[in-house]
């Protein structure tokens, strides 16, 4: 990132994406005034070589532009001080995206990498994993980053034949202006975040930045299996520049792609071709996988592939660890680390994947409890309760699952293990899909996750381990 050469640039977040930021800012010639209210945090980036500053106290006239971070309040609930300070001094305010689509509309034309962005409420990651996945199989020089794994200033230098894989947040939408997708995909739309963006309005408004720059000859890809999206893709398709795709879990349209009851099928030639069995994907259970996949599907053969090498590589497709993944395997019983589900909407698609589940839940509970689920409970066998939502969710369940308070993970799945084995059935599983963040037991996600795989290994003979 050259932009900036010789001149002052204030970094304010210093979390995996402010570091990228700050190092490549730095790498191109910028002097870099980092800056973290967190001690540690900033700690941590001085010793990976940032140049620390204190912002508070420079003299504002002198930045060229404030870097921010996504995770930093922009506008909603209220604008973080330094966003204040920004406006107040009139010192533009970027994200580390935009600086990355500078640098690509910088390129001549015909050297410009492809990019494919993804955005959506739920399965941004999956399918952002699943299309890079695709795409290296068939032997695409894919890069994938931006809110998943590798910040986007991290990933290698631009190069003509590659193709960008961005999973977009809704907090990097909308710090992006200049952001140009060659192909664009909304997966679903449902109220989230809301207090970040002012309301559902401004989370759409977020959302659909994503096609903002589009041109013609470029491609939307819009789920439509909720009512947001399909009045979207409504109205792109009478209005936007690119050419809409649907796809859809739900419903079979003209010139889309769906994945009715597991069935790929492609119908953009006006009629649908069958492309594969979803059933034979392990990695990617339930409906909801369906959508991603039929979007996943959309994107790459947009760009060419062959869709019998598409259909390959969602069966190759390992899986992202934490999104029903399975960890294991006890006489019979199946265990899924679902720690990804955070909320209802997520430990929903968990619920409608399966039936006979043993299901561990809890941790720090969301405003609407478990009670939506309601309609899921009869897939539940027993529920096994953890952390801070263990009253509230057992007096939920009260009278329609039976439930057991455990405390911790580790009791949770010794008896949610002895239970199942119990009953002796075919196809238990054990599901840890908790519909609550983990902070009062657990660092993140991640770490709940790691932890349940872990105590399921352990309890493993030691052959099938090794395996
Ligand atoms: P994100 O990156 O948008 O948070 P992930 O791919 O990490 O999404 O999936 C997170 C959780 O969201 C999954 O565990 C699953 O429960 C749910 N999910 C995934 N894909 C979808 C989808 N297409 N529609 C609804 N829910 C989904």
């Amino acid at each position: 990132i050259t932009e900036y050469a010789g001149r002052d640039v204030a970094v304010f977040g210093l979390g995996r994406t402010g570091l990228s930021a700050a190092k490549a800012l730095k790498a191109g010639g910028a002097r870099v005034h980092a800056w973290d209210d967190n001690e540690d945090t900033r700690n941590k980036a001085e010793a990976a070589g940032v140049p620390l500053s204190d912002i508070n106290k420079r003299d504002w006239q002198t930045f060229a532009a404030l870097v921010l971070s996504p995770g930093i309040p922009y506008k909603f609930p209220q604008p973080h001080r330094i966003v204040r300070m920004a406006e107040m001094t009139g010192v533009p305010v970027v994200g580390d995206m935009e600086l990355f689509a500078r640098a690509v509309q910088s390129l001549p034309e015909r050297g410009r990498p492809k990019i494919i962005g993804i955005t959506g409420t739920n399965g941004k990651s999956t399918t952002t994993a699943l299309i890079g996945h695709i795409l290296k199989q068939a032997g695409r020089d894919a890069r994938i980053g931006g809110n998943i794994g590798t910040g986007v200033l991290d990933l290698a230098a631009l190069h003509a034949n590659a193709v960008y894989v961005l999973e977009l947040s809704s907090y990097q939408l909308d710090l992006v202006k200049s952001l140009h997708c060659d192909i664009a995909v909304l997966l679903n739309m449902s109220p989230d975040h809301l207090d970040r963006h002012g309301g559902m309005e401004g989370y759409q408004a977020a959302k659909m930045r994503i096609f903002q720059n589009q041109q013609k000859g470029d491609i939307a890809i819009v789920g439509f299996d909720d009512v947001i999206t399909q009045s979207i893709a409504i109205g792109l398709a009478g209005h936007g520049p690119g050419r809409v795709i649907h796809a859809s879990s739900t419903y079979t349209l003209g010139r889309g792609i769906s994945a009715i009851d597991g069935k790929l099928y492609d119908n953009q030639s006006g009629k649908a071709e069958l492309i594969g069995n979803l059933a034979e994907c392990p990695s990617l259970p339930g409906k909801h996988n369906h959508q991603n996949a039929a979007a996943a599907y959309a994107a790459c053969r947009a760009l060419g592939v062959d869709p019998d090498v598409i259909f390959a590589g969602i069966r190759s497709f390992p899986g992202l660890p934490h999104r029903l993944e399975t960890v294991g395997e006890i006489d019979g019983v199946r265990f899924i680390n679902d720690s990804k589900a955070t909320n209802a909407q997520a430990a929903e698609q968990a619920l409608k994947a399966f039936k006979n589940v043993y299901w561990i839940a809890g941790g720090v509970p969301k405003a609407e409890g478990i009670a939506p689920l309601a309609p899921l409970f009869p897939n539940v066998a027993k529920a096994y309760l953890i952390g801070e939502a263990e009253e509230a969710f057992a007096a939920t369940l009260k009278g329609k699952v039976a439930a057991q308070q455990c405390g911790t993970l580790e009791n949770a799945v010794a008896a949610a293990l002895h239970d199942a084995r119990g009953a002796g059935e075919e196809g238990a599983i054990v599901l840890l899909s908790p519909a609550c963040a983990s902070f009062d037991q657990f660092r993140d996600f991640e770490e709940r996750g790691d932890v349940f795989r872990s105590i399921v290994q352990s309890m493993m003979p030691a052959v099938l381990r090794v395996m």
